[in-house]
């Protein structure tokens, strides 16, 4: 099995004018088609690998032979993280989280404008380039974080349940410099029915933990689901 390409689930245009059309088609077509193309270059000596999700390399990055692990972690993150990037965003998003999600953000951080306040702060203030993220740890608590480079949460035992991209090559053809603009334009586009089916996944995900008695048993499924949960670019 070699990775591939995900199609964007909308076109190149459907979310001007937060997010500009070329710097969509350039992000998706050049960067993302990179990393998946490096990834695949990494794994292509070892077929063992060539079998594990994105999510669960990155979640074991240690078990990942030395000679490879920094392709992995860098082309696997990129593939992962741009993966989850492009469902978590619908011309029809914006607006505010609804049921559990939104109580799990209310109990986490106060309130939504508080959460979107802290997350806005994150990703404005990360120094140089990487991602913000919502997360959830191991106690089902939310979590706002930044990773630098295309490090996904998960190589630090997080599970990530939104992320935004802060390179450059996310904004600067529409925003150039102005990184904080970009982000109060992403607002309007986050698909939040994204983001609750990933806690919801990942709820069940600990719900199995917590009555499994093997723990490798069910990594591999869980994994699985996780991953199908943030490949999900279902709309209603
Ligand atoms: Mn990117």
């Amino acid at each position: 099995m070699t990775h591939k390409l995900p199609p964007l689930p909308y076109e190149y245009s459907a979310l001007e004018p937060h997010i500009d059309t070329r710097t969509m088609a350039v992000h998706h077509d050049k960067h993302h088609q990179a990393y998946v193309d490096n990834l695949n270059k990494a794994l292509s000596d070892f077929p063992d690998l060539q079998n594990k999700s994105t999510l669960e390399l990155l979640s074991d990055l240690g078990s990942v032979p030395e000679k490879i692990r920094m392709a992995v972690r860098n082309h696997g993150g990129g593939h992962a993280n741009h993966t989850m990037f492009w469902n978590s965003m619908s011309p029809k998003g914006g607006g505010v989280p609804e049921g559990d999600l939104a109580d799990s953000i209310n109990e986490a951080f106060g309130s939504f404008t508080d959460f979107q306040d802290a997350f806005s702060k994150a990703a404005t203030t990360l120094f140089g380039s990487g991602w913000a993220w919502l997360c959830i740890d191991k106690e089902s608590k939310l979590l706002i974080t930044t990773t630098p480079n295309q490090d996904n949460p998960l190589s630090q035992g997080l599970i990530p349940l939104l992320g935004l991209d802060v390179w450059e090559h996310a904004y600067y053809l529409k925003y150039e410099n102005r990184r904080a603009d970009y982000i109060d334009g992403w607002w309007n586009v986050v698909r939040w029915e994204f983001v609750a089916n990933n806690l919801t996944a990942v709820k069940i995900a600990h719900g199995a933990r917590d009555v499994a008695e093997d723990v490798k048993d069910w990594a591999q499924d869980t994994w699985s689901m996780i991953e199908s949960a943030f490949s999900s670019s279902e709309e209603d």
